[in-house]
């Protein structure tokens, strides 16, 4: 299968699970993970339609972008450590990795600097696994009002990555979970929350099921990042100082 038929069947897949559910195909956003990619296949996806690109390291995220067609929109979905912030906040429309006030705070202070807003997800590791990044439920609650009085940020809803396994009927629960972490989130900030980024390659139609609006997906779009023979490689590893 060629990147046409892979993005065609995954829509498919895309608008089964909502026909299932009962839910409108237009409300689940497919973001390409582009993380691992040379720029000429990102530009390929583009030239199918897709818009929206998700990449885990700022560095690599920064040089890919500047060779890609301007009118793409990136998320962040990786670990961000807080001196990355602010090409971060200046490089994409939205960081789905937000995993405590001090990062918040220092997101905030970027934004601030380059006179934005920064809309962002906050992650949540549902599972409490010790491999993953991500909020603890109960300290996403206890934090949640803190967060959302920096002025310079936007919160636009949470962001999971579930467990690995072959069987994605068995983590479920866990997007179950995450749905139900937005309502009490809802709740304290008596406002509606629009988005759950939930649901990766292997297990993205169970996510639809139980409401995702952004499903991130890498290898059954791309082909498994390993595999790929011109793996991009960023030609400069030195971080700018400042
Ligand atoms: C790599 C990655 C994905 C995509 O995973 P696939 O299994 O390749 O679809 C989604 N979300 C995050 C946060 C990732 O790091």
């Amino acid at each position: 299968m060629d990147l046409a038929e892979r993005l065609d069947s995954i829509q498919k897949r895309i608008q089964a699970a909502c026909a299932r559910a009962g839910r409108d195909p237009g409300s689940v956003t497919l973001l390409a993970v582009s993380k691992g990619m040379p720029p000429e296949l990102i530009r390929a996806a583009a030239d199918q339609g897709l818009v929206l690109f998700g990449e885990n390291k700022v560095q690599e995220a920064k040089i890919k972008i500047s060779l890609c067609p301007g009118r793409l929109r990136w998320h962040m979905i990786g670990h961000l450590q807080s001196n990355k912030c602010r090409d971060a906040v200046h490089f994409f429309q939205m960081i789905e990795s937000v995993d405590s006030l001090s990062l918040a705070t220092e997101i905030d202070k970027c934004a601030h600097k380059m006179a934005k807003t920064m809309p962002l997800l906050l992650e949540v590791n549902v599972a409490g696994e010790s491999s993953k990044f991500g909020y603890k439920p109960d300290q996403l609650l206890s934090e949640l009002n803190d967060i959302n009085a920096l002025k310079h940020i936007e919160i636009h809803g949470l962001m999971t990555i579930a467990p690995w396994s072959p069987e994605p009927e068995k983590v479920r629960p866990v997007f179950r979970k995450l749905r139900e972490l937005k309502e009490k989130c809802e709740a304290i900030l008596g406002a509606p929350l629009p988005h759950l980024s939930m649901g990766m390659s292997g297990d993205f139609e169970v996510a639809v099921e139980e409401g995702s609006t952004i499903v991130r997906i890498g290898t059954s779009l791309f082909g498994a990042r390993a595999q790929v023979k011109k793996a991009f490689q960023p030609q400069s590893q030195n971080e700018e100082v400042g």
